[in-house]
């Protein structure tokens, strides 16, 4: 029944005449094919199923916040919270607003300014070195200890281009809430963003965020809660009312057009196609999840 359904969603999605348009302000994210559509689902009996191009590599871009979210927790517990909240916002994912507004601490770990700050707090007591060298693991061992690897010429085209980003490290920095320079915190963050994965890989990724993982290593259970619900608040930033609407279980989508998206105890869902929607989202990868959603009765609202 899966596997039928994946071929159909597949084939809807190549058909699809409309499919959004890629990122255009980072370079290495401007080439990318949009022609490209990949799902890979996991399940709780240990089968994984996939379709389209699932061996491809795409960067994690704001999925890795998920990842570095996840270890921020299990390093700090709640003490995190002090520097970054947990609400939704209706402001962009890059937003300097909404920093100004609430003076310097980010209104959750996803949007931008959020995530800088949760891999400032990561670099406490090590360098970036270090803590890149962390996240890699972390997200290794979520996928099963396979070889993944950073795209270095991604980091360093955002790192030249990434102007928002630098404003708000910069206005962080002048709220007091950014411990390490803006150079060190950024690159880091860049680096994170430019790890490389394939679908099959992000899928596996997530086991742990569905509870299907045997590995309890990973991260305490009421930090899954956590995060879950975090990624359905939030995940999508100011899209995320509409993805809980027509998907209706957690997802952290990234600006390469991938998302990473949790059944809990059921299934770790990846999907990627490059082309996204105005909040800055994958389009194709949102309508596969919405027809995944509805073809096999996923959503955690569902009554039946
Ligand atoms: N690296 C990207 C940035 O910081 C990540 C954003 C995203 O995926 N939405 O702009």
């Amino acid at each position: 029944m899966l596997e039928q359904t994946l071929t159909r969603i597949e084939q809807d999605m190549r058909e699809a005449p409309d499919k959004g348009l890629v990122a255009n302000y980072i370079p290495e994210l401007a080439q990318v094919d949009p022609d490209q559509f990949a799902m890979s689902v996991c399940l709780a009996d240990g089968q994984q199923i996939s379709c389209g191009d699932s061996t491809t590599d795409f960067s994690l871009q704001s999925v890795s916040k998920a990842f570095t979210l996840a270890m921020a927790l299990g390093r700090f517990g709640n003490g995190l919270w002090g520097r970054v909240g947990r609400e939704p916002t209706s402001n962009a994912f890059n937003s300097v607003v909404d920093l100004e507004l609430a003076g310097g601490r980010p209104p959750n770990p996803f949007v931008n300014a959020g995530a800088i700050v949760v891999t400032d707090a990561l670099l406490a007591g090590r360098s970036p070195k270090e803590t890149l060298a962390e996240i890699v693991q972390f997200v290794k061992a979520a996928i099963g200890d396979e070889e993944i690897y950073i795209n270095h010429e991604m980091a360093r085209s955002e790192n030249i281009t990434g102007h928002r980003n630098w404003s708000l490290a910069h206005f962080l920095k002048s709220a007091d809430n950014l411990e390490h320079d803006c150079d060190l915190t950024l690159g880091t963050y860049f680096h994170q963003c430019a790890i490389e994965v394939n679908c099959q890989q992000l899928a596996r990724a997530g086991r742990f965020l569905a509870g299907l993982s045997s590995d309890d290593d990973m991260i305490a259970k009421r930090h899954v809660r956590s995060i879950n619900a975090l990624m359905m608040t939030c995940g999508h930033y100011n899209g995320s009312g509409e993805f809980a609407y027509r998907v209706g279980f957690p997802g952290k989508s990234g600006v390469s057009g991938g998302i990473l998206a949790i059944v809990p105890g059921i299934a770790s869902i990846a999907v990627w196609a490059p082309g996204l929607n105005s909040f800055g989202n994958s389009m194709l990868g949102t309508i596969a999840l919405e027809q995944l959603s509805h073809a096999m009765g996923w959503s955690v609202f569902e009554t039946t």
